[in-house]
This record gives structure tokens, C-alpha cells and sequence, in this order.
């Protein structure tokens, strides 16, 4: 580099703060990230919520609700995801810039941390559905699209549920598990067979619905998804398609339709999720899964979830850290992605 370039390179950046640039997107987004007084909160300080979002008490003048779902009584192998969105409220520094759809998604929307579904029961599993469905029919009443953190997968049901009462939803399912199981130890109600339940209920719409990720011992019990319509990408699939293949894929399945994101972290490898129930080598690697999501820029997304993050089993923590990074494309999608 020679002298003078250098001269000038000193006389435009050598006083100016990490806020101050010439580039009109970072511009808008510095002035979207900092207070008032030039500065951004501590992300280490202050109550953890759900991507440093406010709190919120009511639910008076929200577009977008991040809500707990605390619940694991539909598991099949080891319990623990009912301290998932503890887990995830406690992971800092994700967002608020969104780095490929470059904004600021809490700018664009007003959306809160407003806490846990409220249960009536710890001990009965269908009660918790009845009041996950409960809860999710006044958001909807509100025209609050919601963002849910759960909990094992079994919650999706009552939620979509109750997203999809008037006309059945699309879907992009990311997953190990198809989750179209039927009934398992005498009961249809379990973290195995959500979307089977939905289907069969009219309130996801099978031939609108995708399922990437697929691959294990338990791709015996997926009939129904073939049966219904649904497209399955098991990991093989996947493989040989390759990512822009498969994103072209899911935005084709999914169309113009209202689209549910549900996010199973048991579809990412081990390697990056150890913190489930029910772990399947071989699985996505987290920067395949957050590309894909960020492949789905544009579709009319009315609400998604992660699910499955079970933060005893993974001592790194980066299981939450990764739930929680997810919550944040999927934030992203709802709020950046159609502008
Ligand atoms: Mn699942
Ligand atoms: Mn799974």
C-alpha cells in the first residue's frame, strides 16, 4: 500500500466509532442495534429472555410472541427438554443483525419474550396439549404469529392445531424422525407422530409439506408421510441433491401457502446437538441446516418452533447456543424475509 493511500485510509477512519460507516445497509441497522445514547446493552446482563427480546407481561400490540413451552411428557427415549427454553433464554450475543438478509428483525416487528404456556397439570400429557392449544388459539385470536421454543416435539401438534383451524398449513419440517408414527403404548399423543395427528385433524396440509433430515432406525414407522402425500428428504436424499436442490425443493413444495417452520435439533448431527433425546448419527451440519433455513427467505411463514434441546445431555452448551441461533433465522424469516 503506498503513502498516500494509507494518508487517506487514517483521514476517513482513524476517529470514527465501530457505528460510524459510509455503507447505507449497515447504516440503518447501526442505528436500529444502539440506544440512544450510542450504546448496546450488556449480553451478558440484565433477565435472560428468548434472543434478548423485552419482556412482555401482555399481549397488547404484539406482531410476534416467543413463547416457552416447557414440556416433555411425549418423549419416547430420555426426558429433559422441558429445560429447553431455560437453556436457550440463557445463551447471549445472537442477532440483532441478521448477517445474510441484512437487517435488524426486532426493528421490523414488534415481538416479545412473553414467558411459558401456563399448565395446569405436570403430570398429564394431554392436559398440556389442551392448554398448549388453549394458548395458541388467543395468540391466533390476536393475529400474534408465534415463535416457540419447546419442549419435546410432541408440542407442534396442538399448535399447528390451532394455526391451521381455519385452512390446513404448509410445512417445512426439519427432523431425524418423520414424526408420522401412530399410536405407541396406547397412546396417538407422543414426540413421535405430531404431523400425523395434524393431517388426520385437517390442520396441515400433507401435499404442502416437506421433511428434510430423515435417517435411522425409526424410518420403518413413516408410511403415513408417504401415504398422505408428504415429500420426505431422508440424508441420503440430501447428499446427493445438495442444498440449493433441496431449498428449491421445499420452496416449490410450499408454494405461495402459509407456512409453519418446525425445527427438530435431533436433525442436526450429534456432533452439533448432543443435548436431545433421541440422538441419529449422520444427521446436518449446523452451517447445511442454517443455510437451508435462510434458503427460505420470502415464503409467508405464520409462525415456527425448535424443539428437542435437552441441555443436560451436552455440557458445551452448544446445543442452546445452537437452538437459539435458529430461533433466530426463523425470527428473520418472519420478519426480513418478504421486504
Ligand atoms: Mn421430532
Ligand atoms: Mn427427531
Amino acid at each position: 500500500m503506498d503513502r498516500e493511500k494509507l494518508q487517506k485510509l487514517r483521514a476517513r477512519y482513524a476517529e470514527r466509532d465501530a457505528f460510524d460507516g459510509d455503507d447505507p445497509v449497515l447504516t440503518r441497522a447501526a442505528s436500529e442495534v444502539r440506544s440512544p445514547e450510542g450504546r448496546r446493552s450488556l449480553p451478558y446482563s440484565g433477565v435472560a429472555t428468548f434472543l434478548g427480546l423485552p419482556q412482555a407481561t401482555d399481549l397488547a400490540g404484539l406482531d410476534i410472541a416467543v413463547v416457552g413451552v416447557p414440556m416433555d411428557l411425549g418423549v419416547s427415549n430420555r426426558a429433559g427438554a422441558r429445560l429447553g427454553p431455560r437453556a436457550v433464554r440463557g445463551v447471549e450475543r445472537i442477532g440483532p443483525y441478521h448477517p445474510t438478509l441484512k437487517g435488524v428483525p426486532k426493528a421490523r416487528a414488534r415481538a416479545a419474550d412473553v414467558g411459558d404456556v401456563p399448565f395446569n397439570s405436570r403430570y398429564s400429557l394431554e392436559q398440556s396439549l389442551a392448554d398448549i392449544e388453549q394458548y395458541y388459539l388467543t395468540l391466533k385470536a390476536r393475529g400474534i404469529r408465534p415463535l416457540s421454543v419447546g419442549g419435546d416435539h410432541s408440542i407442534t401438534y396442538p399448535i399447528l392445531k390451532a394455526l391451521g383451524r381455519e385452512a390446513p398449513l404448509a410445512l417445512v419440517h426439519i427432523d431425524a424422525h418423520c414424526d408420522t408414527m401412530g399410536a405407541y403404548d396406547g397412546s396417538k399423543f407422543h414426540h413421535g407422530g405430531p404431523f400425523r395427528l395434524a393431517v388426520l385433524d385437517g390442520a396441515l396440509d400433507p401435499e404442502r409439506t416437506i421433511q428434510i433430515g430423515i435417517r435411522g432406525a425409526a424410518n420403518m414407522f413413516w408410511e403415513f408421510s408417504h401415504a398422505s402425500g408428504m415429500t420426505v428428504i431422508y440424508m441420503e436424499d440430501f447428499l446427493r441433491m445438495g442444498l440449493d436442490a433441496v431449498i428449491a425443493k421445499a420452496r416449490e413444495v410450499v408454494g405461495g401457502q402459509p407456512v409453519y417452520v418446525s425445527v427438530d435439533v435431533d436433525g442436526f448431527d450429534p456432533a452439533y446437538a448432543p443435548g436431545t433425546g433421541t440422538p441419529e448419527a449422520g444427521g446436518l451440519e449446523a452451517r447445511e441446516g442454517l443455510a437451508l433455513l435462510r434458503g427460505l427467505a420470502g415464503l409467508n411463514v405464520v409462525g415456527a418452533d425448535v424443539v428437542e434441546v435437552a441441555p443436560q445431555y451436552d455440557p458445551t452448551s452448544n446445543t442452546a447456543q445452537l437452538a437459539a441461533q435458529i430461533l433466530f433465522e426463523e425470527f428473520a424469516l418472519m420478519t426480513l424475509g418478504r421486504e
